[in-house]
């Protein structure tokens, strides 16, 4: 097994170094990336490769984001690898997805391919040395280190780590308590007795209100409009009843991977057929978890179709049980301005505060805001289309990774890892040095859609990006599928000699 190339910089140099040339380089060491490592070196046990992360640990998301409570809203039996069992309860901690991911590492020795504090900053294709030329930076403005690699592989996220989204509002300048986001939570922030208006309505506020309500004095979870819940247990049922039968891990892994699938295809297949239906269903689940007589239709009853945007997942209603306690209530109204003491919102009411939490999300970044340049030419990637939601037209020997926006991200990286193994395979067999998806003449007139259709899924941080990111066509391959359902049978299936794809 050969191992990644050194890139400790000479000292006191300020040029580029050269740190080696690789097979594959892949860009990032969260969820996606140690994912993709341990399916490369599984199915290419002699191909060199390194990962490089501008974080200083693994993790990603898990790592970026260590707010009190943080967890998964999806099940970990999903979000865990189809390669790895997951052992534990359903919806895990940020920590305990940290320590599965630890194992994963350990237990097939990927650390030693990891060079955290590595920023990719740019990405230069040559068709006629057929590689990538890939510049770094260590730390933030640390010394240049200059990669090569034949394959690039984008694990890079969605989102900006460094900079999450904070709007600003009107008088925000005269507060004169704290405002924090939880992308950057501080270790030392005192809660003990403060009260705390939580900004947003989305998964990030369904699980910090809950984990910080007994300490402050009072959470108030300010939202401008509602979002769709669902609180089902933290372990599911199916793995209570088959606690006792004592199955071996693997087993266990498999069953409840099979349940959780099974269940979230029905609930995004009926998000689409009976919305009506769904709404009701999701809207009557709450309603008996929270205080009597309070109002639903303000606080929990969103105007978009189900999963139109994401369903924030409550375990065992704990929110709804900090709202009973009146620990936690909620204000569902725009914002007017700050004030020296709090948020005044447009009825007039001013809501007291100590500290502000803005849980309204991310900026988005499109392939890790790397700078790309295919044999000089920079691409403009809002002028490229999508192959298949794996790699993009025009650009060569480079595959992305994108999970799904309604069941685990993670049961994408398993598919999208077994597609690019299938394609660096294939370009093997045909001694291919240069894999490119290219439009064929029929598709040249191809009627050209967003990244993601507002129809279909249109959060906030979705929408107020898609004018920077590629498209997709109206058919295959080149659409990005949102449904695992049709995926799972699609990707395994793809034909990579359909003309689209064009080896040299
Ligand atoms: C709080 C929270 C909870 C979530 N819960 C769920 C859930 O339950 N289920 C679900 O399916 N999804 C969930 N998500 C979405 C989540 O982002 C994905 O599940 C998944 O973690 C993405 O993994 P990733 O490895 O693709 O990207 P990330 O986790 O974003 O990791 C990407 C890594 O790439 C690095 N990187 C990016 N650009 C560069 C660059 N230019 N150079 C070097 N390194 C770079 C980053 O530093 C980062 O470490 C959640 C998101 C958040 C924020």
């Amino acid at each position: 097994m050969t191992t990644a190339p050194t890139t400790a910089p000479a000292q006191g140099t300020e040029k580029i170094q050269d740190a080696g040339h690789v097979d594959v380089l892949i860009v990032g060491a969260g969820v996606s990336g140690i994912g993709a490592a341990h399916h490369l070196r599984a199915q290419f046990p002699d191909r060199t490769f390194v990962i490089l992360d501008a974080q200083d640990n693994r993790g990603g998301t898990w790592w970026t984001h260590r707010y009190p409570g943080v967890r998964s809203d999806s099940d970990l039996f999903t979000y865990g690898y189809r390669f790895k069992p997951w052992r534990g309860p359903s919806i895990a901690a940020g920590e305990e997805i940290l320590a599965y991911l630890d194992e994963v590492i350990d237990e097939y020795d990927l650390d030693q391919y990891i060079r955290y504090r590595h920023r990719v900053t740019a990405a230069s294709w040559s068709t006629e040395d057929r590689r990538w030329t890939v510049e770094v930076t260590r730390g933030d403005t640390g010394p240049q280190l200059r990669f090569t690699a034949g394959f690039l592989w984008m694990c890079q996220g969605y989102y900006n780590h460094a900079k999450p989204y904070r709007p600003r509002w009107e008088g925000m300048d005269r507060f004169q308590g704290v405002v924090v986001h939880p992308q950057r939570w501080p270790e030392d922030l005192d809660l003990a007795g403060k009260r705390v208006v939580v900004i947003g309505s989305g998964a990030t506020a369904a699980t910090l209100i809950p984990a910080i309500a007994q300490e402050a004095e009072h959470v108030t979870m300010l939202q401008r409009s509602p979002s769709y819940y669902f609180a089902p247990p933290t372990t599911h049922e199916l793995a209570v009843m088959l606690g006792p039968l004592d199955l071996p891990d693997e087993w266990m892994h498999e069953i409840m991977r099979r349940q959780y699938i099974t269940q979230y295809h029905w609930l995004a297949r009926t998000s689409f057929e009976a919305p009506d239906e769904l709404h009701a269903f999701l809207i009557e689940s709450i309603r008996p978890l929270l205080p009597e007589g309070f109002d639903v239709d303000k606080h929990f009853t969103p105007h978009y179709r189900p999963w139109q945007q994401r369903i924030a997942i409550v375990p065992d209603g704990d929110l709804f049980a900090t709202l009973r306690e009146g620990k936690a209530s909620i204000v569902t109204d725009t914002i007017e301005t700050f004030t020296e003491h709090g948020i005044k919102v447009s009825s007039g009411e001013e809501i007291p505060a100590d500290i502000v939490v803005t849980a309204t999300g991310f900026n988005l970044s499109v392939l890790g805001d790397v700078a790309f340049t295919v044999d000089g030419e920079p691409v403009d990637f809002t002028e490229r289309v999508t192959w298949r939601g794996v790699m993009i037209n025009g650009v060569p020997n480079m595959a992305y990774v994108f999970g799904y926006f309604r069941h685990s991200w993670t049961l994408r990286v398993d598919l999208v890892s077994d597609l690019v193994g299938r394609l660096l395979a294939d370009m093997q067999d045909k001694g291919a040095t240069m894999v490119v998806p290219t439009l064929r003449p029929q598709d040249k007139d191809m009627q050209l859609r967003p990244w993601s259709d507002p129809e279909n899924f249109n959060s906030g941080y979705v929408m107020r990006s898609q004018h920077i990111l590629f498209k997709q066509g109206h058919r295959e391959p080149w659409t990005h599928m949102l449904e695992h359902e049709q995926e799972r049978e699609i990707l395994p299936e793809a034909d990579l000699d359909d003309g689209t794809l064009v080896y040299r």
